[in-house]
C-alpha cells in the first residue's frame, strides 16, 4: 500500500446531518460529522480501511478493552484557511504518539498510510463540517481498542481502529482555579504515563472530582514518588513564567508529551523567550509566588490550546495570579499558535498538512 494509491472504499450518507449543527453556537463533543473511518486489525494485519456513516458499532459483551482496557486514543484539530482549504495541525505527530501508546499498550503498529490517507478522505467527504469561523475547529478522534471477544487476561489478537470528528467552539474557558494534590497520583515511573491510554483518564476521574468538590476545576499531579515535583495539570501539560522564563516539568515516562506543549516551547524559543525544561519544585512555585516573580501560569493541550490559571492552591493557601490582560509570554505564543494553525502566519516548522479541496 502506497501513499498514493490508497483509496478507501466509502459509503456516504444518504442525507447529510449537517443542518443540525449551529454554526454561532457549537456544542462540544455532541455532534459528529457524517462519516468515520473503521480498520479492523486482525489475521496478524490491519485490514482494508472502510469510511462508513458515523454510527453505532455492535460489539460483543466479552469484548476484551471492556474489561482491561486495552484501548488508546489521539485528540487533533483541523482548521480552515481563508482559501477554505483545510489545515490540519502537526497530524504526523499524533500518528507517532499514536503508535508509542500502541507500543505500551500491547497495541499493534498502525501504518502511516492508513492514519494520513484515511484522515485525508475522510476529511475531504467531510468537509463542510469543519467550522471556517474564527476560534472554531473540527476536533478529531482516532482511536484503537482491543475487539477479542475472550475474557482471558492477555493482548487482544484483534483491535478496531476509528476516527470520527465533531465541530468544537471557541474555548472561552474562564481562568482556573487549581490545586496541588498532595496524595492521589496519575502516574508513576514506569508505568504507563506518557501514553494516551484510556484508563490513564478513568483513574484520574475520581482525584478530580474530589478537588472539584473542594472548589477547584482541576488538579495539579505531583511525582508518584514524594509529591514534590510538578507533573501535570489534569490533562494538560503545565507551565510557569517564572521572572521572565518560561519554565515547564521536562517529559519523562509519568508525563505525556503534549504537542501543544511542544509547540508552545518553539514559539517561545523564536520568539527569544528564554525556555527551562527541567525538574521544576512545588517549592519553587511558593517562593516564586512570595518573591512577584509568578507571572503567568497555563496549561497546554489540543482541547484549549492555552488554558489561563488564576489560581494556584497548595497546603491550606490559596496562590493568586496576575491579572490574564498582563500576561505577555503566553497571550502572545496563544495568539501566534491561532495564526499558524489557521494559516494566517508563516508555518517555519512545517507543522501544518494542508489538504487542498
Ligand atoms: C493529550 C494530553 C495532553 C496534551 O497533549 P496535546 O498533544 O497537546 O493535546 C497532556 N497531558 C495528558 C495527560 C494528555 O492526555
Amino acid at each position: 500500500m502506497s501513499v498514493d494509491t490508497l483509496t478507501i472504499p466509502t459509503q456516504t450518507v444518504s442525507q447529510s446531518r449537517i443542518s443540525e449543527l449551529d454554526f454561532n453556537n457549537i456544542e462540544f463533543g455532541k455532534i459528529f460529522a457524517d462519516h468515520m473511518l473503521v480498520v479492523d486489525y486482525k489475521d496478524g494485519a490491519w485490514q482494508t480501511p472502510e469510511i462508513k456513516p458515523y454510527g453505532n458499532m455492535s460489539l460483543s459483551p466479552a469484548t476484551s478493552a471492556l474489561h482491561y482496557g486495552q484501548a488508546i486514543f489521539e485528540g487533533m484539530k483541523a482548521y480552515k484557511n481563508a482559501a477554505g482549504d483545510i489545515l490540519l495541525f502537526r497530524p504526523l505527530d499524533n500518528f507517532r504518539r499514536l503508535n508509542i501508546s500502541g507500543e505500551r499498550m500491547c497495541i499493534p503498529e498502525l501504518p502511516e498510510e492508513i492514519f494520513m490517507q484515511g484522515l485525508e478522505q475522510l476529511l475531504r467527504l467531510d468537509a463542510a463540517w469543519v467550522p471556517p469561523t474564527a476560534g472554531c475547529a473540527l476536533y478529531i478522534r482516532p482511536f484503537i481498542f482491543a475487539t477479542d471477544d475472550f475474557i482471558g487476561v492477555r493482548p487482544s489478537s484483534s483491535y478496531r481502529f476509528v476516527v470520527f470528528s465533531c465541530p468544537v467552539g471557541a474555548y472561552y474557558g474562564q481562568p482556573l482555579r487549581v490545586a496541588i494534590e498532595p496524595n492521589y497520583v496519575r502516574s508513576a515511573e514506569g508505568g504507563a504515563g506518557y501514553a494516551k491510554a484510556a484508563g490513564n483518564y478513568g483513574a484520574a476521574l475520581y482525584p478530580a472530582r474530589k478537588m472539584q468538590e473542594r472548589g477547584y476545576h482541576q488538579l495539579i499531579w505531583t511525582d508518584a514518588r514524594e509529591h514534590k515535583y510538578i507533573e501535570e495539570s489534569g490533562t494538560m501539560n503545565v507551565m510557569f513564567v517564572i521572572d521572565g522564563k518560561l519554565v515547564t516539568p521536562a517529559v519523562s515516562t509519568t508525563i505525556l508529551a503534549g504537542i501543544t506543549r511542544d509547540s508552545v516551547l518553539q514559539i517561545a524559543r523564536d520568539k527569544g523567550i528564554p525556555v527551562e525544561e527541567r525538574k521544576v519544585a512545588v517549592s519553587e512555585i511558593v517562593e516564586a509566588h512570595k518573591a512577584g516573580k509568578l507571572q503567568e501560569a497555563f496549561g497546554t493541550g489540543t482541547a484549549a490550546t492555552i488554558a489561563q490559571i488564576a489560581t494556584i492552591h497548595y497546603n491550606g493557601e490559596d496562590m493568586n495570579l496576575p491579572a490574564l490582560e498582563g500576561r505577555e509570554i503566553s497571550n502572545s505564543i496563544a495568539a501566534e499558535l491561532d495564526r499558524i494553525k489557521t494559516g494566517q502566519a508563516p508555518d517555519a516548522h512545517n507543522w501544518i498538512h494542508k489538504i487542498s479541496l
